[in-house]
């Protein structure tokens, strides 16, 4: 198999300091590098976020040995239809599934008080509340995942009634986030300004949608992570980061 990354933005120099445009990644068996690639072009150079002028693509290849099988998150939907039902709703999400007050405070305030998107999540204690990476602005990047069946991921979607490239990416992430050593919860809502549904995941509850959790043209996103102590933050961070892991459906 291959991991194809893309990452893409616009009005840097040589890609560095400008505007994040989008980023995707992809394992795929050889026979689809191709048609996957020119996909993933398509959409740095047709995104909502601006037309990239710089594109970076890295194709590698992966040991299918190596990969860790996780089941996909079971979805559910919360309908709601404005930002604050949203977010209030993510809240009590989050302290249902076990995540302190103090530390769902400390994350929306984290979130919402940032003025440009970070590229990667925040890392919190589920107890304590405190932030437990050192990314600071750039934060963790969860890589190196995708379905283990893309036809079968895709029947489950369209059953789902859940079309877009947001929500089967986030799904799969979600699902690899939620399967780490530690893993207790997550809350996403898009940096795109065009898509305002959120959701917060965990093991013990799955995948919940929650279609409004911002406000239409917003530009600004984030993940956390919350985990529960005692964990190998290193370990959790590899983890995250490199170890490849496919999504059974
Ligand atoms: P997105 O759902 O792609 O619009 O991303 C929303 C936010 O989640 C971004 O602004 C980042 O802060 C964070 N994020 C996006 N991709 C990742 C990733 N692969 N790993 C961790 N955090 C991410």
């Amino acid at each position: 198999m291959f991991s194809i990354k893309m990452r893409s933005s616009l009005g840097g120099k040589n890609g560095v300091g400008g505007k994040h445009i989008s980023g995707a990644e992809r394992i795929v068996k050889s026979c689809d590098v191709e048609k996957t690639v020119s996909s993933l072009l398509e959409r740095a150079r047709n995104h909502e976020r601006g037309k990239a002028d710089f594109i970076n693509l890295k194709i590698q290849e992966v040991n299918e040995n190596e990969a860790v099988r996780v089941p996909l998150l079971k979805i559910t939907s919360k309908k709601t239809s404005s930002k604050s039902e949203g977010r209030s709703f993510a809240k009590s999400e989050l302290l249902r599934i076990g995540v302190s007050e103090v530390a769902v405070k400390n994350a929306f305030e984290a979130l919402e008080s940032l003025s440009d998107s970070m590229r990667g999540a925040i890392v919190l204690d589920a107890d304590s509340g405190e932030r437990l990476d050192s990314f600071g602005m750039r934060g963790v990047r969860c890589s190196n995942m995708d379905v283990a069946d893309k036809d079968k991921y895709e029947k489950k979607l369209s059953e789902l009634n859940m079309a877009g490239e947001h929500a089967r990416e986030a799904l799969v992430l979600a699902s690899k986030v939620a399967w780490a050593k530690g893993a207790l919860a997550e809350l996403c809502w898009s940096d795109d300004p065009n898509y305002v549904t959120g959701y917060v995941a965990s093991q013990k509850f799955g995948y919940t949608r929650i279609s409004v959790m911002k406000d239409l043209g917003d530009y600004v996103g984030g993940r956390v992570f919350f985990v529960r102590l005692p964990i190998d933050l290193d370990s959790y961070i590899d983890y995250l980061q490199n170890q490849v892991v496919l999504v059974e459906v």
